[in-house]
C-alpha cells in the first residue's frame, strides 16, 4: 500500500451520531455556566493582574500543540487551557489601569450582547436573512445620529472598524466625483483623469493612507496639511493646497478633518474645513472614531461645530462607548451614493421584503449582528449614564493634567480637549522611553507614546469604564517615583 495515500473513508456508511453534531446540550449548558463564572471573575479581578502581558515572544506558540487534535477533547480541558495558556498572553485592555492607545471597554451589557450575537449567529447581509439585525442596526444608528445632532437625512450603518468605514466613505467620494465611471472602467490606463488627491492633517490616522493605497489614489496623493500649535488642521493651508493641485491638473476629491486625533485628540476646525470643502466641491469625511463620541455630551458639541456639514462621519462605539471591539458606525448624508457605488445583487441574493439591505452599503457581504451589543449598552446605561461616564473620563484627564502641570519635573505636550493627556518628563527622549518601559513593566498601569514635533511623548488615555480616580492617582504616583528613580540612577552614573 502506498503510505502517502489517504486512508480509505467509506462513504456509504453513516458515522455514529455520537461523532456528529454540536456539543451536547447539557455539556454546553454546563460549559456556558463555567464561562459565565470565568467572565464575571475575570471582570471582578482583572485589576489585580499586571496590565501588560509578561509573555515572551513565542512563549505561547511553543506551549501550543503543533498539530490540530485528531480526536475530540473535553470542553472543560479546553477551558482549562484558556486559563493556563491563553490568559498569560493577554494584555488586559479591560483593566482599569489600561491607559494606552485609546483605552476601550468591553462593558457588561456589551459582553452579553456579543455572546447573544454569537448564539444567534445571523448573517445580516440582507433584510430577509435576519430582519431584526437590519432593523435594530438602523434604529440604534438613528439614536446615535440624534445624539450627535447630525441632521435628518443622514443614515448610519455599522462596520467592523473605522478603517473600513473610512475606506467605504472614500470609495463613495471617489465615485461621486467621477460620476460612477470608476465602477465600470476602473482607474488603470485612464488618460482622461489626472491624479486624484485627498486632504487630511499631518496628525490624521494612518487609516486614511491605507484607504488611499486600496483605492488607487496612492500615498503620494495624500496631502498632509500642516497643523497649528494645538495640532489642528490649518484651513488656509488646506485651501492653498487644493488650489495648487487644481492648477497642476490634479483632481481634488475629499478632505478628512479629525475630531480627536490619535496622537493628541486635537479637534480640527471642522466648520472652517467645511467651508473650504463647499467652496472646492470636496467630499468631507469627518474622522470622529474616538472623539466624535464625546459629541453626545452637549458641552462637547460646540467644539465640534461643523460635523453636521459632513458628507460622511465615522464614530467608533468600540472606542469610547463601552461596546466590545469591533463596532464602527458610518453616517452618510447621501446614502444612495453608497448604493450606487457598492450595490450588486446576484441572483442568489435576490430576496423579498425590506427596503434596506446592508450588503448594499459596502464591499462586505457577510455582516455580524453588531447592533445587538450596542443597543444593549445604550439601553442599560441610558444616554445620561453614557454622558456621565464620558464626563468623568474627561474630568480624570484634566485632573492628571493638573498634576503634570504642577510638577516641575514634567511638562504637558498638548492641550487636553477630551480624555487624553500627552506629557513628558523634562528630560531627553531616551529618558522618556525608559520611563515608559519601566512604568509599563511595573504592572498596574499601561501607557503608550507618540512623537510630537519630533519629541517622544507619553500618552495616558482615560477611556476604560472601570477606571476611577484611584487608578489615575496610582498611575501618576508610579510615573513620578519611576522618573525620580531613573534620575537618581543617571546621577550616580555621571
Ligand atoms: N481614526 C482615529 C482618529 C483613530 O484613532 C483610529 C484608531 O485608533 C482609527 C481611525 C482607526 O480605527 P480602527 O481601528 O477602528 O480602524
Amino acid at each position: 500500500m502506498n503510505p502517502d495515500a489517504s486512508p480509505e473513508v467509506p462513504d456509504d456508511e453513516p458515522a455514529p451520531q455520537a461523532a456528529l453534531g454540536d456539543l451536547p446540550a447539557d455539556d454546553f449548558r454546563a460549559a456556558m455556566h463555567r464561562v459565565a463564572d470565568l467572565v464575571a471573575d475575570y471582570l471582578e479581578d482583572v485589576g489585580e493582574r499586571p496590565v501588560m502581558s509578561r509573555a515572551e515572544p513565542g512563549e505561547l506558540s511553543s506551549a501550543l500543540s503543533a498539530e490540530a487534535p485528531r480526536h475530540p477533547e473535553d470542553i472543560d480541558q479546553v477551558l482549562d487551557d484558556v486559563q493556563r495558556l491563553v490568559e498569560p498572553g493577554i494584555t488586559h485592555w479591560n483593566h482599569p489601569g489600561f491607559l494606552g492607545y485609546f483605552a476601550i471597554s468591553g462593558s457588561g451589557p456589551g459582553i452579553l450582547g456579543e455572546a447573544l450575537a454569537a448564539a444567534f449567529n445571523v448573517n445580516a447581509m440582507v433584510w430577509r436573512t435576519s430582519p431584526a439585525a437590519t432593523e435594530l442596526e438602523r434604529r440604534v444608528c438613528a439614536w446615535l445620529q440624534r445624539l450627535l445632532e447630525l441632521p435628518e437625512g443622514f443614515a448610519g450603518h455599522i462596520n467592523d472598524t473605522a478603517s473600513t468605514s473610512t475606506l467605504v466613505a472614500l470609495t463613495a467620494a471617489r465615485d461621486a466625483a467621477l460620476e460612477g465611471s470608476v465602477r465600470h472602467r476602473g482607474l488603470a490606463g485612464r488618460d482622461d483623469l489626472g491624479p486624484l488627491v485627498i486632504y487630511t492633517s499631518d496628525q490624521a490616522h494612518s487609516s486614511v493612507d491605507k484607504a488611499a493605497i486600496v483605492l488607487g489614489i496612492g500615498l503620494d496623493n495624500v496631502r498632509r496639511i500642516a497643523t497649528d500649535e494645538a495640532f489642528r488642521m490649518d484651513p488656509r493651508a488646506l485651501a492653498a493646497a487644493v488650489q495648487e493641485d487644481r492648477a497642476a491638473g490634479r483632481l481634488p476629491l475629499a478632505v478628512m478633518p479629525t475630531v480627536g486625533t490619535t496622537s493628541t485628540t486635537a479637534i480640527d476646525p471642522v466648520a472652517e474645513v467645511a467651508a473650504v470643502a463647499r467652496q472646492e466641491d470636496l467630499w468631507m469625511h469627518v474622522d470622529g472614531a474616538y472623539g466624535g463620541i464625546a459629541a453626545i455630551c452637549p458641552e462637547h458639541r460646540a467644539a465640534m461645530a461643523g460635523i453636521e456639514a459632513a458628507d460622511s462621519m465615522v464614530v467608533n462605539p468600540h472606542k469610547w462607548l463601552f461596546t466590545p471591539i469591533d463596532c464602527s458606525v458610518l453616517f452618510v448624508r447621501d446614502e444612495p451614493a453608497l448604493k450606487r457605488t457598492f450595490s450588486l445583487v446576484p441572483e442568489y441574493l435576490k430576496t423579498q421584503g425590506g427596503d434596506t439591505h446592508l450588503m448594499d452599503l459596502g464591499f462586505q457581504l457577510g455582516r455580524r449582528f453588531r447592533a445587538l451589543k450596542l443597543w444593549m449598552v445604550i439601553r442599560t446605561f441610558g444616554v445620561e449614564g453614557l454622558q456621565a461616564r464620558i464626563r468623568e473620563h474627561c474630568r480624570l484627564a484634566r485632573l492628571l493634567a493638573s498634576w503634570v502641570e504642577d510638577d516641575p519635573d514634567f511638562e504637558m505636550s498638548a492641550p487636553v480637549p477630551l480624555s487624553l493627556v500627552c506629557f513628558r518628563a523634562r528630560q531627553d527622549d531616551p529618558f522618556n522611553e525608559e520611563l515608559l518601559a519601566r512604568v509599563n513593566a511595573a504592572g498596574p498601569v499601561l501607557l503608550s507614546h507618540t512623537k510630537l514635533r519630533d519629541r517622544y511623548v507619553l500618552r495616558a488615555a482615560v477611556g476604560n469604564i472601570r477606571t476611577t480616580e484611584d487608578h489615575i492617582r496610582q498611575a501618576w504616583e508610579l510615573i513620578r517615583t519611576t522618573a525620580a528613580e531613573l534620575d537618581r540612577e543617571a546621577g550616580r552614573e555621571s
